[in-house]
């Protein structure tokens, strides 16, 4: 486990907190991040792949757009501090970097980076969720005991890829044999998808539930039942809305998520973070799967606010609004350096 921490303290020190830059890695939810931070004032930052800058261009609200080689990120830290940058860490950075050099980011980031090695780490995953006390489904250490079906999950597979199903012993066993990464083999829940997004404030004291999505996934989604090996490699996300029967209990597993990671993963956990989840037909809500940042399914409110953010802001707000909203509170109340590490 890393623990070295970066000194965000001293990192601000040298910061004008009237001319913060909000600056992200220019895919996954880069413009509803950046068109959130615009609109509340603050300088905009795309960091793109090379070739990759001319999409994001053309968005007015985007005031710099830079094109990185990514092997060579931290060559840019520099002209981060200089623009008094916040950098928004979200799931291509940690595709495009990685978690352990995103960890040593001499930049100050938003909400805990810490928490992105226990995203890795399928195993340290769990123990997280299962320290919350949230229902998790089981895990086959041993799998002669295992029952079927079962999911098998790669260690820091991207979006479902490479993950498989088994129905029986004979099928996980032939499979098994040809894999050389690690993995875990997980009890299959029956059930359908559904994915919370929360905003933990500092500012407000309070979890919020801010919206929720279920995934568009290939091949698994609708056009090939049956007929093909479900791949789970996400394309898109459809907004969702649940019983209101359910909301209790989303609300009660967020808090002891953030209960959790307070206790395992200091300094706890400052804005966005997502609980995946299946709901079984008896509706208990299994959650397989956490992100400690932003997920891309907040997308789906982009522009027009979430459904659930109305209920504390009596206004629609996406996710890039409410970041922004957060650390605008952040640096009003001189309490910007606890909502970063
Ligand atoms: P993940 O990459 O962990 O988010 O998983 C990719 C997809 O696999 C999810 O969107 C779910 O549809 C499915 N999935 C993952 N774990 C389970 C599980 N234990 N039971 C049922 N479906 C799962």
């Amino acid at each position: 486990m890393i623990r070295e921490g970066i000194d965000v303290e001293r990192l601000l020190r040298n910061y004008d907190p009237d001319r913060i830059s909000i600056a992200t890695i220019a895919s996954h939810s880069a413009l509803q991040i950046l068109r959130g931070a615009h609109k509340y004032g603050f300088r905009t930052i795309g960091i793109a792949r090379p070739e990759h800058g001319w999409f994001y261009r053309q968005f007015g609200f985007i005031d710099e757009v830079w094109e990185v080689d990514f092997t060579d990120f931290e060559s840019i830290i520099p002209k981060l501090l200089e623009r008094n940058s916040i950098l928004i860490p979200h799931g291509s950075y940690v595709e495009y970097v990685g978690w352990r050099r995103a960890i040593k980011m001499e930049v100050p980031t938003f909400g805990n980076r810490y928490l992105l090695e226990w995203e890795a780490d399928q195993r340290l995953k769990m123990k997280l969720l299962e320290y919350a006390n949230i229902p998790t489904p089981r895990i086959f250490d041993d799998v002669n005991y295992a029952k079927y079906p079962v999911i098998v999950k790669l260690y820091g597979a991207k979006g479902g890829r490479g993950y498989f199903i088994a129905k029986d012993r004979e099928e996980l066993m032939r499979r098994l044999s040809d894999l050389n990464d690690a993995y875990i083999v997980q009890e299959y829940v029956i059930g359908v998808p559904a994915y919370y997004h929360y905003f933990n404030s500092y500012v407000y004291s309070r979890l919020e539930i801010f919206g929720m999505d279920i995934r568009y996934e290939s091949n698994v989604d609708m056009r090939i039942p049956g007929l093909v090996e479900p791949t789970f490699t996400v394309v898109g996300n459809i907004p969702v809305v649940l019983r209101e029967s359910l909301l209790p209990t989303v609300q009660r597993y967020g808090e002891q998520f953030v209960k959790a990671v307070s206790e395992l993963v200091p300094p706890g956990i400052a804005g966005p973070f997502s609980l995946e989840s299946i709901i079984t037909d008896d509706m208990s809500i299994i959650v397989f799967e956490f992100s400690g940042r932003i997920v891309a399914g907040t997308n789906v409110y982009m522009g027009i606010g979430s459904q659930y953010s109305v209920l504390y802001f009596d206004k629609p707000m996406d996710m890039g609004e409410r970041i922004a909203h957060e650390i605008k509170e952040g640096i009003k109340r001189g309490t910007l350096a606890a909502l970063l590490t």
